[in-house]
């Protein structure tokens, strides 16, 4: 990987954008409003046609075509994402997430307290 202050190679650009996507699966609200879905739907509608590594982004709507985003709420839409994630890892050949941990990972914290 680059230095920080260097332009993001994709590595650096696609660890950055799942820290700020699974983050915000874990603040949304566990009964959004029907603005909040909105929000959600086209923000990633967005997001999935600008993301600018453009090889990623087309696999990436693709991935949304056969499997529909959830927005229904946080664990509805924080799996989703996990599992979108993971169709990721399985491409680039990386280690499968347990989607049970996801909010371990990106929410409350680890139980071991690793993250205190
Ligand atoms: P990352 O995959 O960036 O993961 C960061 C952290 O998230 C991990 O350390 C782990 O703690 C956690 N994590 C891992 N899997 C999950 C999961 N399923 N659910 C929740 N948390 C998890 N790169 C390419 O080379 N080709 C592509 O086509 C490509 N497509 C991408 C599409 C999108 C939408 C995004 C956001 C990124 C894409 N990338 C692509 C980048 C790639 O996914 C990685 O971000 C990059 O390879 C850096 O990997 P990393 O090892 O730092 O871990």
């Amino acid at each position: 990987t680059l230095p920080a202050d260097c332009p993001p190679d994709v590595e650096r650009l696609g660890n950055s954008t799942w820290t700020l996507l699974h983050t915000i699966a874990a603040t949304y609200p566990e009964k959004p409003t029907g603005m909040q879905k909105d929000d959600l739907r086209g923000f990633m509608a967005t997001f999935s046609r600008l993301y600018p590594c453009w090889v990623c982004a087309e696999d990436f709507q693709d991935y949304m075509k056969k499997d529909k985003l959830k927005v229904e709420g946080r664990k509805e839409f924080g799996n989703w994402l996990c599992e979108a994630h993971n169709e990721v890892n399985r491409k680039l050949g990386k280690k499968e997430f347990d989607c049970s941990k996801w909010e371990e990972r990106w929410r409350t914290g680890w139980k071991d307290g690793r993250c205190d």
